[in-house]
């Protein structure tokens, strides 16, 4: 009995390795390739069509309080944040769409029901605009009954914070790199969501991140070499722009 209980142990033991496996997340979407451009919506559809885990983009909030999705302060040199939507509503993508607002992104992402939304919040100079943004994001994701299946991340430790303290169910992670994972654990955060550097510059933070019961998502790793190094210390997510790439390695 003593025996089958531990071949059993042994068997769980493998899945278990095997649940653990090092997911894909697509950088501002599936960008290159044809027809494509970063933080288009094409980019969303694209980045479902090849099965990652998740796709990325970034949100701002323009001077009226539309959430807009692109990765740059400006557009065609306009910038967004003291601009009005009626200002840059016509200003277009390198693939020819127009500039996607958050509302038009996600009812796409409803289309997509097999991949989470990693929905990165701009920093933004003014804290109340950045409260604001927060704000108006969670109602959007709501709205789109996306609440399950979204991830958050940000720069501003502003925007973690009310991020936290407005939907403690949601899974926030940090994007700076200069907070260590037992602070981020206090802070209520899901995990980190690192440069490379930086979890080169502190390896041990992977296990540590572990030990709390935190995630780990790295950005942005485009070598193969340097995915593979990554997945051999087992971090949850790989951020990158080549999600083909990266998939055929994680298989
Ligand atoms: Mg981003």
């Amino acid at each position: 009995m003593k025996k089958i209980l531990l071949l059993l142990a042994c068997l769980l033991g493998t899945s278990a390795t095997v649940f653990a496996q090092t997911k894909v997340v697509a950088h501002r979407g599936y960008w290159d390739t044809a027809g494509s451009y970063e933080n288009s919506i094409a980019s969303l559809n694209k980045a479902g069509e090849v099965g990652v885990f998740g796709s990325e983009f970034d949100v701002h909030i323009t001077a009226d309080n539309i959430l807009v999705v692109n990765h740059d302060p400006t557009i065609h040199k306009v910038p967004i944040q003291t601009s009005t939507y009626a200002e840059l509503k016509d200003l277009t993508l390198g693939n020819g769409e127009k500039l996607p607002t958050l509302e038009q992104y996600l009812e796409a992402g409803t289309k997509i029901p097999n991949m989470r939304m990693v929905l990165e919040i701009k920093s933004n100079k003014r804290t109340v605009m950045e409260d604001r943004s927060v704000l108006g994001i969670l109602n959007m994701v709501r709205k789109y009954g996306l609440e399950d299946r979204t991830d958050y991340i940000a720069f501003s430790m502003n925007v973690c914070k009310e991020l936290v303290k407005l939907a403690p169910a949601a899974d926030v992670y940090y994007l700076n790199g200069d907070v260590s994972p037992a602070d981020l654990k206090e802070l209520g955060m899901a995990g980190l969501d690192y440069h490379f550097n930086k979890l080169k510059e502190h390896p041990e933070w992977i296990k540590e991140a572990h030990d709390l019961g935190l995630k780990v998502n790295v950005w942005t790793v485009d070598d193969v070499e340097m995915m593979k190094e990554f997945i051999a210390q087992g971090v949850d997510f790989i951020t990158t722009n080549k999600p083909v790439e990266c998939l055929e390695l994680v298989k």
